[in-house]
């Protein structure tokens, strides 16, 4: 293949995103809101540095959260056109990888995967019935996530304002005797390959070099979940180098309760020394009427649309659980037509336990579905036989990787020819029909794939060691194939986009879930919300359920509190306000009124719009202090304190303290300015909040 061009690749980029691919500064980070194009940037900057000669494809690191996350990076870069393809996967399968290396040269037997706690922490917990060991699970991998050990836990949960299910010495208690165990029994959870691997490249200077030499540039997606362990290790891969570029937004933070921490991204300079910070703003995914809507609940900046206007969002209630399942079916025919295909649209709710009405009901409908996160994939029987076979073969892998591709490409070609189509269409490949061999063959080309990928990491490995590092990295995620509706979490839905989304369930105890108590937690829930949101480009239609039956009788719902923001922003959009593309219309409205000393509750539009009119005007003063030292932007206040100050809007100097990011460096140097600033915008007396 030869080496694209690479002006090519800055093609259908605008000016701040090809900033973004060409900056040679290093490292950086590209903070931006949802559907900015940051994946977008982050592969065409991997290519457009291959191509032009600043990195080696063969030495580039991709790393990710998750397995599908990763199979979409390898699938963008895969139409880049490079000669080398970069590896991506995530952290767990690179440090596997890398720490299997280590064990077969020191010829000691790898240690026993522990892929479920359950068993261990059933026997642990014995008949104590307060707690599951899935509740205790959550505990230690947050712990170990926060790199907390056993005796630390209890002063880092409270820290953290974490309710354990029981006293947190008891979960400490719980949380030693595993790792106890599971030492006796020479097993490692999946954190344990992180740790290890970051342990092992921090003490070890020939193994850390050979790891950097083969990663030398390290890029990662969707930063703003990543957890101190991950950090460490990404630190570790790096060592004293620079060449990290990271991407993400501190709106999509959804894991903090699992112990991300998405300051690792917003003070990205401070940990960084010397790192630049790029921001992109405009949306190119969703209509105007979406983002109002999204902006709306996280009450954020706004978010120019590049996208023509859509019809506005819609919220429909039902009678019942089952009557929502069947009037989404219904909703997802009525806008299934030429042009839109099944796979186009997607079902987001909160917990996997809601995917299975909707597939039931689609089942019904003879609507095509896949359920995202299941694992289907392992559990394809022809995948589990060849799995098996390969086991027992110790031949290169490099050869059974070879074998197998060439016999799918075969059975492709076949498949299709008995459809009348050609393997590859005119605009890339065609999709293959669910039928039980298009299934397979799907499954096979996904082993193909994952087989390359461990060849990238490791290329003499042999046949026999696949299968275990396979299921050790194969943590969710089914085949992406054929035409279908989506039915996913609103956490396995992060990063993807379709043009119609249906996000069902939207009650009280879903969104937000039940058990999140604190305001960090709900915090976290709304952008959740914010997240599922933001996947739809074109048509977003919210639901819920007066009653849902959880067990045997029907219990009552509310409406989610978010609804209510939801409503207020469609409300705003039918009298003709665009939320978020149109503030300054909307503040100057109320301005006026607030001058004219009118009682007014401001509705949802025009807080927004004084929040982003705030935010515009701190971002220009910020940039022109900016300029006047000479330093980048985020030096003179960060963007955490930035949202922080403009959704806050603090009137006195007391406000300001415990402002989250406001140093109190900023705040002696900037406090009074920033205090003016939000004066001229809100005025005393009436502001609206
Ligand atoms: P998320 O925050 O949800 O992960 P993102 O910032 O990673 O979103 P992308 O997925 O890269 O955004 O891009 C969103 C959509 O916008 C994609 O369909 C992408 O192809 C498209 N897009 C991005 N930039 C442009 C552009 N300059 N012109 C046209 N389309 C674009
Ligand atoms: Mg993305």
């Amino acid at each position: 293949m030869l080496e694209v061009n690479p002006d090519r690749l800055l093609d259908g980029l605008d000016p701040a995103q090809r900033l973004a691919v060409t900056t040679d500064a290093q490292p950086l980070a590209i903070l931006a809101g949802a559907g900015s194009g940051k994946t977008r940037v982050l592969t065409r900057r991997i290519a457009h540095r291959c191509a032009t000669g600043t990195a080696d494809a063969r030495h580039v690191l991709a790393v990710t959260f998750t397995r599908k996350a990763a199979a979409e990076l390898d699938g963008r870069l895969r139409k880049m056109g490079l000669r080398d393809l970069p590896a991506a996967g995530t952290f767990h399968a690179l440090a596997y990888a890398q720490l299997r290396t280590i064990w077969a040269s020191e010829q000691k037997a790898a240690p026993t995967l522990l892929d479920r706690k359950g068993r261990i922490l059933g026997r642990i917990l014995g008949n104590t019935k307060r707690v599951r060991p899935a509740d205790l699970a959550a505990e230690i991998e947050w712990a170990k996530a926060r790199l907390v050990a056993p005796d630390g836990y209890a002063a880092a949960a409270a820290a953290a304002r974490r309710r354990p299910p029981v006293d947190p010495e008891r979960v400490a208690g719980w949380y030693l005797r595993y790792e106890q165990e599971k030492r006796k029994r020479g097993l490692v959870d999946f954190d344990d390959l992180l740790l290890l691997c970051a342990a092992r490249l921090e003490r070890d200077p020939s193994f850390a070099a050979a790891q950097r030499w083969r990663f030398r540039h390290l890029f990662v997606d969707e930063y703003q979940d990543v957890n101190p362990l991950q950090d460490r290790l990404l630190r570790a891969w790096m060592g004293d180098r620079t060449d990290l570029c990271v991407v993400g937004d501190p709106n999509q933070a959804i894991y903090s309760w699992n112990g991300a921490d998405a300051s690792f991204l917003l003070d990205f300079a401070e940990h960084h020394p010397g790192a630049e910070v790029v921001e992109l703003s405009d949306s190119y995914r969703s209509t105007p009427q979406v983002l109002a809507v999204a902006s709306a609940i996280i009450g954020g900046r706004p978010i120019g649309a590049h996208r023509a206007d859509g019809p506005p969002p819609v919220v429909v209630g039902y009678q019942s659980d089952v009557d929502e399942a069947n009037g989404v079916a219904r909703a997802v025919r009525d806008n299934h037509r030429p042009g839109r295909p099944w796979s186009s649209q997607a079902v987001l709710v909160r917990t996997n336990a809601q995917t299975t009405l909707f597939a039931e009901a689609f089942r019904k409908a003879s609507i095509p579905y896949r359920v995202r996160g299941a694992n289907r994939f392992l559990d394809e029987p022809d995948v589990g036989d060849l799995l098996q076979r390969f086991d027992r073969l110790s031949e290169p892998l490099v050869t059974t990787i070879n074998d197998l591709e060439e016999s799918v490409a075969r059975q492709r070609a076949e498949l299709l020819g008995a459809y009348g189509e050609d393997a590859d269409g005119e605009d890339g490949r065609h999709e293959l029909p669910d039928t039980a061999v298009g299934r397979r063959i799907d499954a096979f080309e996904q082993v193909v794939r994952l087989g390359r990928e461990l060849l990238a990491m490791e290329s003499g490995a042999r046949t026999d060691s696949f299968p275990n590092w396979l299921r050790a990295v194969l943590l969710d995620d089914g085949p992406a194939s054929a035409d279908a509706v989506t039915i996913a979490s609103f956490h396995s839905a992060k990063g993807l986009e379709w043009d119609v989304v249906h996000i069902a369930g939207c009650e009280d105890g879903y969104v937000p879930i039940s058990h999140a108590r604190t305001a960090e937690a709900r915090a976290e829930e709304e952008r959740l919300f914010y997240v599922a949101v933001t996947r739809a480009a074109e048509v977003l239609r919210c639901s819920w359920a007066k009653q849902r039956t959880f067990t045997t009788d029907p219990v009552d719902r509310v409406p989610s509190p978010l609804l209510t923001k939801v409503r207020d922003a469609i409300g705003h959009l039918e009298r003709g306000g665009r939320a978020a593309a149109d503030s300054s219309a909307a503040l100057a409205q109320t301005r006026e009124r607030l001058s004219a000393g009118a009682e007014v509750r401001p509705d949802a539009g025009d807080v927004l719009a004084v929040t982003n009119a705030i935010s515009a005007d701190l971002r220009s003063w910020r940039s022109e202090q900016a300029r006047k030292a000479g330093v980048r932007p985020t030096v003179v206040l960060s963007d955490r304190a930035l949202h922080a100050v403009a959704s806050a809007r603090p009137t006195t100097d007391d406000d300001l303290d415990g402002l989250a990011g406001l140093g109190r460096l900023a705040r002696r140097q900037h406090g009074a300015r920033l205090l003016e600033i939000v004066g001229s915008h809100v005025g005393s007396g009436s502001v609206p909040r």
